[in-house]
């Protein structure tokens, strides 16, 4: 299976925010490039299939653009979870 090294490196790479953060990542923004190997649904089916993998990660969102140029994928933006303890509101 091609590509699975990516998302381990993405899901890695979230591991650490969460920790730096103290706070659960909630949605994860990714690009891709539009001239890349990869195509949107490609990438998504890869993402459902890692994520259902590892309990730790089960609802977290993905969202999924396309530049015209750049890397042929790329973490874009994280949401984070807001803190259940002193929230307001
Ligand atoms: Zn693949």
């Amino acid at each position: 299976m091609h590509d699975t090294h990516l998302f381990k490196n993405i899901l890695k790479y979230l591991e650490d925010q969460e920790r730096l953060s103290s706070r659960k990542v909630k949605k994860v923004h990714l690009s891709i490039s539009e001239f890349g190997s990869l195509s949107k649904e490609h990438l998504l089916e890869h993402f459902k299939e890692a994520i259902s993998n590892n309990s730790r990660w089960q609802g977290l969102e993905v969202e999924v653009g396309i530049i015209p140029f750049g890397s042929e994928l790329e973490i874009t933006g994280l949401e984070f979870a807001k803190r259940t303890k002193g929230r307001k509101k």
